[in-house]
């Protein structure tokens, strides 16, 4: 066991470079135990107000500092998380309830993504454009102060990827993670206050409504966004009244395509790496497997191998592979998606136990028999329920992968990668893998078609997204 990390954070709200109290807490509870870790503050509208202020006291300066130094500050920061690896993942593994190894590979994603941004802002992103006539300059300039809001399921990589998008491009920021998962964000604000010049980086936690009243504020320029369809509609909706600019990652119903000649072993092991990563809770994740009728049964027994190998169970013992749905909320959506399965006519090939508690654990399914107007088919499960479907026509297989009006990625499994590469083009989808799915990287733009997002983050493409553009033109 490691020795606890929550004494080693203050967990309270960083405005101005400072912990800034406020009077109401919430709890934060362990989906494993259902026991509270901490508590988390609640900030109030005075809270938002002096985050407001101190981030757009400090954006001016923040803009006229060259990139070089921000990257550099960006390091230095990503060196002060370096440092708290251990307690960071530990944490997460409280707070979210993923396992411990998992958690370590956010934390070393978070640092990979850091970093990387950092070099690429510093070497790739063209804050002023060359080659223009005498006269003529075209700059690329920071919007002021981006709101950052994020989902639960990553909390550490989604703060530290919005934090570096936003200050390397030079804005000031105000990040706001989900209220199940507040503290290794609270943490990280704590860590970012020697890091940056005050103002820069504020952190605030608090119930609903706060995400609103940093969206809707006049402050914000830009919001950066990830989270469920739902709520990006209804931030695009508010701002629309000010045109603040937007990034929004949401949410998904990725297929994978399986074709008759994949290597059906290795595909089972893949599907059920990305299906399953995060006990399904991930963006990304394959949501649907559609796999011709001719290998349907071989692979439904080999993913079903692969899922009843893996250990489910609270994220700090060392043999867990898949820890508890994050929150109540969405254990019980999952079970009512569940429940559906059987009324539409689905087939479990396993995990069909189910656990008496305490804990949000449910063993992962895979279940066949399913339309694709059936609920687990089309909505977004975000959970351990696998639905696989047949068909005879990979055309057919495509529309049926494209029907959905989400667009976040997709996949196909062959042995012939140039068929892969020929389908992987008629997906409507943002990213498409060949033979794996879900890999994310900072060097490549990452968004969704459809309903699935709007704009890309990561790399130069999402960089430049956390800009404007002016021209300058002296009279000739
Ligand atoms: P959610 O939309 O409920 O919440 C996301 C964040 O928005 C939270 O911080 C929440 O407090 C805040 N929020 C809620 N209402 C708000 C409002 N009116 N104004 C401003 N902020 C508000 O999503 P969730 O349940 O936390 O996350 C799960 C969803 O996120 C899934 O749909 C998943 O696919 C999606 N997701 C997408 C990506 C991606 O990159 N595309 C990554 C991770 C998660």
């Amino acid at each position: 066991m490691l020795g606890s990390p929550l004494e080693k954070y203050d967990f309270a709200l960083t405005i101005d470079g400072r912990s800034y109290g406020v009077r109401e807490e919430f709890e934060v509870l362990n989906p494993a135990s259902e026991e509270v870790v901490a508590s988390a503050p609640d900030a109030d509208q005075p809270a938002v107000e002096a985050a407001m202020k101190a981030a757009l006291r400090a954006a001016p300066a923040w803009a006229m500092t060259p990139v070089s130094q921000r990257a550099s500050h960006v390091y230095d920061f990503a060196n002060e998380v370096a440092e708290h690896l251990e307690d960071l993942s530990h944490l997460l593994v409280l707070e979210q309830g993923k396992p411990l190894a998992s958690a370590k590979s956010e934390l070393f994603s978070s640092l990979d993504y850091l970093r990387r941004l950092a070099d690429i802002a510093e070497s790739e992103l063209e804050f002023s454009a060359a080659n223009l006539p005498r006269g003529t300059k075209v700059i690329r300039k920071p919007l002021g102060v981006v709101a950052g809001i994020t989902a639960w399921n990553y909390p550490v990589q989604l703060a530290c990827s919005k934090l570096a998008m936003a200050v390397l491009t030079g804005n000031a920021t105000v990040l706001k993670p989900s209220p199940y998962t507040p503290l290794t964000t609270l943490a990280l604000g704590q860590l970012s206050r020697d890091a940056f010049p005050p103002g820069v980086v504020s952190v605030l936690s608090g119930l609903d409504p706060l995400g609103e009243w940093i969206t809707a504020h006049p402050t914000i320029s830009k919001i950066g966004f990830t989270g469920s369809t739902r709520t990006g509609c209804a931030i695009a909706e508010s701002a629309a009244h000010r045109l603040t600019r937007l990034t929004l990652e949401l949410g998904g119903n990725d297929a994978a395509i399986v074709l008759p000649d994949a290597n059906i072993e290795a595909a089972a092991e893949g599907i059920i790496a990305s299906a399953l990563e995060n006990t399904g809770q991930l963006c990304n994740a394959v949501k649907r497997v559609i796999v011709h009728e001719s290998i349907e049964r071989d692979l439904t027994d080999a993913m079903v191998d692969v899922a009843n190998s893996l250990v489910i169970g609270d994220g700090m013992n060392a043999s867990t592979d898949l820890g508890p749905i994050q929150n109540r909320m969405q254990f019980e959506r999952l079970k009512a998606l569940r429940e559906s399965v059987a009324q539409e006519g689905g087939t479990f090939h396993c995990g069909e136990q189910t656990f008496s508690g305490p804990g949000y654990f449910m063993a992962p399914s895979i279940i066949s028999g399913l339309s694709d107007a059936s609920r687990l088919v089309s909505e977004e499960q975000f959970g351990p329920l696998v639905p696989i479907l047949g068909y005879d026509d990979v055309d057919q297989a495509m529309v049926r992968a494209n029907s959905s009006p989400f667009g976040l990625g997709a996949s196909v499994w062959t042995s012939d990668v140039d068929k892969g590469l020929a389908l992987a083009e008629q997906f409507e989808a943002g990213s498409v893998w060949i033979n794996h799915h879900s890999a994310l990287s900072p060097d490549y733009p990452s968004g969704g078609h459809k309903l699935s997002g709007l704009g890309v983050e990561y790399g130069v493409h999402g960089l430049e997204e956390y800009t404007q553009h002016q021209v300058i033109r002296i009279a000739t």
